[in-house]
């Protein structure tokens, strides 16, 4: 009988070589099939061997190269005849990278496989900041939210978890950002709300902003801002004062 192979779900990190772990490198460096996608640094496929069967799967927004069921497929599949898998997602394979998916195929098929993770890229653009995801004090609640999902359904669920202390890491929240900026103008938090957007993070052409609600899609058009990126909202606690009144 063919012996089945394994698959590790592996996070790159935020596109620069250097910011994988080691234990991804080291699977990459066993692989025989890499299915990867496109926020990849390409630098990194370079630790696996030259042998080793290289393959895009990468999603444009918008526009699906392979759609999500045929990745699955294709990863019990060339597994299931025995290679050794790496599937190679961007940042953290746990967070907005569509990991549960896979994983559900392959236990349904009974395909070992591991999940190895990696920094997402809130980390990597906090990092980029110079600053902490979470301050004692100032913020002790850090929400990792979508701009997908809030073009479609509207900002209110995110205005409701924006409570003094919290910190909200907006990924792929570019094209949202002109609701994301009314959300916050009608809620009138423009005082209490301050923005840091990072584009590209530790990578070479990083570009890094900051601004308020009212300002948010001119700083976006004129300071080079474009996806990847990732929107930090900041509510921080409110001064004694305020709390009283
Ligand atoms: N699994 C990834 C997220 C995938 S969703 C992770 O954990 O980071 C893709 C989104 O991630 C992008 O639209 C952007 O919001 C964010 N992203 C990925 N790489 C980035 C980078 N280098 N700098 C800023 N944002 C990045």
């Amino acid at each position: 009988m063919q012996q089945v192979g394994s698959v590790a779900l592996v996070g790159a990190g935020p596109g620069a070589k250097d910011l994988i772990t080691l234990r991804g490198a080291q699977r990459l460096q066993e692989a025989d099939v890499i299915f990867y996608d496109r926020l990849v640094d390409p630098e990194i496929l370079d630790l696996a061997p030259a042998r080793a069967k290289r393959i895009y799967v990468g999603k444009a927004p918008g526009c699906h190269h392979w759609p999500q069921e045929t990745i699955s497929e294709a990863l019990v599949a060339v597994a299931g005849r025995g290679q050794r898998v790496v599937r190679l997602k961007c940042g953290d394979p746990g967070v907005f990278a569509r990991g549960a998916e896979e994983a559900d195929a392959l236990a349904a098929a009974d395909i070992p496989y591991e999940i190895i993770p990696g920094v997402t890229a809130a980390s990597a653009a906090a990092a980029a900041l110079g600053g902490f995801l979470t301050e004692r004090g100032t913020c002790d609640t850090l929400v990792l939210a979508t701009g997908q999902t809030e073009k479609d359904a509207g900002n209110a669920r995110w205005m409701a978890q924006l409570q003094p202390g919290t910190r909200m890491a907006i990924y792929m929240g570019v094209g949202a950002a002109g609701n994301t900026a009314r959300a916050l103008t009608e809620a009138g938090l423009e005082q209490q709300v301050s923005i840091d957007i990072v584009s590209r993070a530790q990578q070479r052409d990083q570009v890094i902003a900051h601004c308020r609600a009212s300002t948010l899609l001119d700083t976006i058009e004129t300071s080079g801002i474009s996806n990847p990126a990732i929107m930090f909202l900041t509510r921080g606690h409110a001064p004694v004062s305020e709390q009283q009144s």
